[in-house]
């Protein structure tokens, strides 16, 4: 089927929006139609190759939206459901037997490697490879052909704008505070902002560890601090920003977490 994305087509390039085509559904694979995506850190300095990525490439890694199909083996989504996207992980290997799927022994080649295990990519241009599965789901697209182990099913009423970047910021910031950290709730903590180490970042402040430390019961300033952004994003934002939303009609925020940098 044909879709629209935002394509990374070499380092530091502005994202592109281009006509894809999108192949067959392997047996473990959704294809979902993204409603929201969020922008992080991770994204963009793998737009600029300080993580190796293979380019052209669609990226994205934290979207939701809807299941308009299913592959063969796919038993815990239905057409029709509404879904949040997160990161990749094999299923088999001891860490992610044990349930900790983020020490998955394939981490970085099931999120960084932009093509499934064995290479291949659903996308394609005129016939062109185009990387894509980035983290198990390219979500700056219409479209995302999802692993099954990157889907998670939303209860009804949940907004998928707010759900999209559960896949990663809030969810890297909210395991830095609660379980690194381990701050009980009440408690008071310091959230730093992000180094300015590069203008083009804007010295963003991480407004996934501030949400976070908002739920261990910290003051309300960080619900405020994330909806400032919102409000400027929605009134034009960065280049990046920008692009993505009008790719995928997007609600975007921007992030970086001491968990991205990391990887
Ligand atoms: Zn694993
Ligand atoms: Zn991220």
């Amino acid at each position: 089927m044909r879709i629209r994305a935002a394509v990374t087509e070499s380092e530091g390039a502005p994202f592109a929006i281009e006509e894809l085509e999108a192949g067959e559904l392997r047996p473990d694979e959704v294809l979902v139609e993204v409603k929201a995506a969020g922008i992080c850190h991770t994204d963009l300095i793998c737009r600029d190759q300080w993580m190796p990525v293979p380019l052209p490439a669609v990226l994205g890694h934290e979207g939701a939206g809807i299941v308009r199909e299913v592959g063969a083996f796919v038993t815990k989504v239905a057409l029709g459901d509404r879904v949040a996207l997160t990161f990749n992980s094999c299923g088999s290997c001891s860490n992610c037997l044990k349930g900790r799927s983020t020490y998955c022994v394939d981490i970085f080649g099931r999120n960084f490697g932009a093509a499934r295990p064995d290479g291949t990519s659903a996308l394609s241009r005129e016939g062109e490879l185009v990387h894509g599965h980035f983290f198990g789901q390219s979500s700056f697209a219409t479209h995302a052909v999802a692993h099954v182990r990157s889907v998670v099913k939303l209860p009804e009423g949940v907004d998928l704008g707010i759900a999209a970047p559960f896949g990663c910021g809030i969810q890297t910031g909210a395991g830095g505070v609660l379980n690194s950290l381990q701050a009980p709730a009440g408690s008071s903590i310091a959230v730093s902002c992000g180094a300015k180490s590069d203008p083009r970042y804007d010295g963003e402040s991480t407004s996934a560890r501030v949400l976070a430390a908002s739920r261990a019961g910290s003051s309300a300033a960080g619900a405020t601090l994330d909806r400032s952004r919102r409000s400027s994003n929605a009134s034009g934002g960065s280049g990046p920003n920008r692009s993505i939303s009008s790719a995928a009609k997007a609600s975007t925020s921007s992030r970086s977490t001491s968990a991205d940098r990391r990887r």
